[in-house]
């Protein structure tokens, strides 16, 4: 059997220096997939329906990334003052590519601002700003306190009887933490698998479909030290 074709969508970086802006993803999420025994596709930042359908075409299964924040006109708000930086460009082509992707029942593996895109994509709402709009004690951004990105955080508990337990085999496990954003409204169509002490969902999927499961946390940047982070990559590839 051939090795499997992940798209794994990219980012637009800002203009730095005297550099362009760049189409970019961090390097663990190559790293994980290859290492599960798929081959990464990078899918650059740009696009419409067009190119999502001949992307699809040749891809057994969508890696949705982790990034800046996801444009509010999507699901119908107004921009909160707090929203971050979003990424027009990007949200052209993840919201067609997911669509589409579950039209055709394609396997969907979404990672932090993926699950979100995921969630959007599917008729759902975002916090647009979670530390005003719902205030916790929890380190969601843990960017801020300069901890290594490989370094876990905070607990999520996951639900009993999903996917997602079966992967990770633990009802609870330490994550880490970097979203500016959440899920509000979950989509229909979606389950909650998991969430942080605060109420936070930190896990979705759906059984409506051959492989639809989404994280809030990273565990890209944890696959090369731990076990059950690596086993998410592995079940998602093979799945395809
Ligand atoms: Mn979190």
């Amino acid at each position: 059997m051939s090795r499997k074709l992940i798209g794994i969508t990219c980012e637009t970086t800002l203009k730095s220096g005297l550099e362009s802006p760049r189409q970019a993803l961090p390097r663990p999420y190559v790293w994980a997939i290859e290492r599960a025994g798929g081959i990464p596709v990078l899918l650059p930042a740009t696009g419409s329906i067009e190119n999502a359908e001949r992307y699809l075409s040749i891809l057994d299964g969508l890696l949705l990334s982790g990034g800046v924040d996801v444009d509010p006109a999507l699901y119908g708000e107004e921009a909160h003052p707090e929203l971050g930086r979003v990424d027009p460009d990007r949200d052209s082509i993840e919201i067609p590519l997911t669509r589409l992707a579950l039209a055709q029942n394609m396997p969907i593996f979404a990672i932090c601002r993926g699950i979100q895109v995921l969630n959007v994509a599917m008729g759902g709402t975002l916090y647009q700003d979670l530390p005003s709009e719902n205030p916790s004690h929890l380190q969601h951004q843990q960017r801020h306190d300069g901890i290594a990105r490989d370094v876990a955080t905070h607990n999520v508990w996951i639900e009993e009887g999903t996917r997602l337990a079966e992967i990770v085999g633990e009802p609870c496990i330490a994550t880490n933490s970097f979203h500016h954003q959440a899920l509000k409204k979950v989509a229909e169509g979606l389950t909650v698998t998991a969430y942080a002490e605060d109420g936070i969902i930190e896990g979705v999927e759906s059984a409506a479909y051959r492989y639809v499961l989404g994280v809030q946390f990273h565990p890209e940047e944890t696959a090369f030290v731990d076990e059950k982070s690596m086993r998410l990559f592995q079940a998602f590839v093979d799945a395809l």
